[in-house]
């Protein structure tokens, strides 16, 4: 095992189950593992970018294909009236897995001004 691998690599592999709703050449959606909604799905690009910020020029399209897949998901999940898309950038802003990816959050009562709480 290569341990510089991220648990995202692992899941695409194989080498760790996950429930895949969907995959193409560029990224994986899968259900999280720890929901903190009933819809809780991980949009995640198969290539391994750390943090949003470690995004590069070379990356426009594939991040503009994951927000686009956003909008397609939560119109597959039925929740495209009302989703949150999340990313968290640094560990104090709560990431735990340094590889990219969304989280969408749907079918619980957001309210305006409780985003920090998203995830309470
Ligand atoms: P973040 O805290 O933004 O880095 O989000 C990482 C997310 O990955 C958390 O919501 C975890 O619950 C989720 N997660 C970790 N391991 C797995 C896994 N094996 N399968 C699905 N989701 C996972």
């Amino acid at each position: 095992m290569d341990s510089d691998q991220s648990i995202f690599e692992r899941i695409m592999t194989g080498e760790i189950p996950s429930e895949l709703l969907y995959e193409d050449d560029q990224a994986i959606v899968i259900k999280d593992i720890n929901p903190q909604a009933p819809i809780h799905i991980l949009l995640i690009p198969r290539v391994k970018i750390p943090r949003l910020v470690d995004a590069d020029e070379s990356h426009q399209a594939l991040l503009g294909h994951l927000l686009l897949l956003a909008g397609k998901m939560a119109k597959q999940l039925g929740c495209e009236e009302a989703f949150r898309l999340i990313i968290n950038n640094g560990a104090d802003a709560g990431q735990t897995v340094f590889h990219l990816h969304l989280h969408i959050l749907a079918n619980k009562a957001f309210e305006e001004g409780q985003l920090a709480a998203a995830f309470n």
